[in-house]
């Protein structure tokens, strides 16, 4: 299908079909060229991660959330060190250190954790490609629609 070839009107919600592109999840690495006409909240092709139904899924964006707050945090706070340095009382810049090396090791966790998490999903291999003509085919980086509030199963289950 061409890129616009959906808004002709000729598909209908719940209708599904396969590109030629193969569209890479940026949350945990599972590919897929299978594509949904959504109809909420607005027609339009959907890109569905196959890894999208499990909880730990979630867990990685919850992590790269945090991640990207305490990134912000550790600017700010070194920024903070760095130009007002003679305003700040030695007491308060002891503070901000201690803070600045928290967020720095909570950051770190976080990313340890999400290594862990994506490594459940390359040993589940959900990939979901099929249908593809010869090569090359492109492998293009995106985010997918994931459907939130549905019950999500784990891929931890049955492992002690
Ligand atoms: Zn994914």
């Amino acid at each position: 299908m061409e890129e616009q070839e959906w808004r002709t009107g000729k598909f209908q919600r719940g209708n599904t079909w396969r590109s030629e592109e193969v569209s890479e999840c940026t949350v945990c690495g599972t590919r897929t060229n299978r594509w949904e006409m959504g109809g909420y909240p607005g027609m339009g092709p959907r890109l569905h991660c196959p890894g999208g139904v499990y909880r730990e899924h979630d867990e990685i964006v919850g992590a790269h959330e945090r991640q990207k707050e305490l990134k912000s945090l550790i600017v700010s706070y070194e920024s903070e060190l760095q130009h007002q340095c003679y305003e700040i009382s030695a007491q308060t810049r002891g503070y901000i250190a201690t803070l600045l090396h928290m967020h720095r090791a909570e950051y770190s966790l976080l990313q340890g954790k999400i290594d862990r998490l994506r490594e459940l999903f390359t040993e589940k291999l959900l990939h979901d490609v099929k249908g593809i003509k010869g090569e090359p085919t492109v492998v293009v980086p995106c985010t997918p629609f994931t459907s939130g509030g549905t019950q999500k199963k784990s891929l931890q289950e049955g492992k002690i």
